[in-house]
């Protein structure tokens, strides 16, 4: 059977989960998002979750043991996914690889950090059914209030300037070495992501149609 994993990688508010909601459904893939499975361990008060939460607050990684179990367990059996948030350090592509789940390409956004501080301080999310807004981009009809279920609108909690600040030196220390990885083994796809959204989207559309089309005639 054919399969798609992709991947992708960018830093901090750079609309990975905007892309990955446009892509997953286009492409019929399954939309996963590393970062959510951890924010519900927390919200759920798992032993997991309680002790990744002090790492996610600080905006930093958490560490490699809890990532491997739970990422294994998401991506061993699935044929076609996109993730979001996987892999995050050299580690990680490392360990996923020696399990036999092989990436059919790398989708990096690209974008400048003084536009993803602009952008990660106007989002905001539904703490009720999880829908995601941008003040800018993508305000909910409803003002403050979520237009799906009414409920009020908060800032993620590691979305203030100090915690941003963490998670730009967590990206660039350890997962920006990523782009040279994928890139040495063909699979990276850079999307200028400093465009309006509907573009980023339809240049990464475009990226995957020629991914998907080569291995076809392969
Ligand atoms: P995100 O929503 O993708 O920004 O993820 C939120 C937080 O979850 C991150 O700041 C990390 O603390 C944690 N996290 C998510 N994915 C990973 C990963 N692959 N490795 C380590 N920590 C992660």
């Amino acid at each position: 059977m054919e399969q798609r994993k992709i991947v992708l990688l960018g830093p901090p508010g750079s609309g990975k989960s905007t892309v990955a909601e446009g892509v997953a459904s286009k492409f019929s893939l399954e939309d996963l998002y590393m970062g959510q499975l951890f924010r519900e361990q927390v919200e759920k008060n798992t032993i997991i979750g309680n002790i990744v939460k002090e790492y996610m607050q600080k905006g930093e990684l958490v560490p490699e043991d809890f990532v491997f179990g739970l990422a294994y367990l998401l991506l061993s059996s699935k044929d076609n996914f996109l993730i979001d948030g996987f892999p995050r350090t050299l580690k990680q592509a490392e360990f996923i690889d020696s399990k036999g789940v092989k990436f059919n390409a790398v989708l990096f956004l690209d974008v400048p950090e003084e536009e993803v501080v602009r952008r990660l301080s106007n989002r905001r999310v539904c703490p009720n059914c999880k829908a995601q807004y941008h003040l800018i981009f993508l305000p909910s009809k409803e003002g403050e209030n979520c237009d799906k279920c009414g409920t009020h609108l908060e800032r993620r909690a590691d979305d203030d300037p100090e915690t941003i600040k963490n998670r730009f030196r967590e990206y660039h220390s350890k997962t920006a070495p990523l782009i040279e990885f994928f890139t040495q083994n063909g699979l990276l796809h850079k999307i200028d992501a400093s465009l309006a959204p509907k573009e980023v989207l339809a240049e990464t559309i475009v990226a995957l149609d020629k991914v998907f089309c080569v291995e076809k005639e392969e």
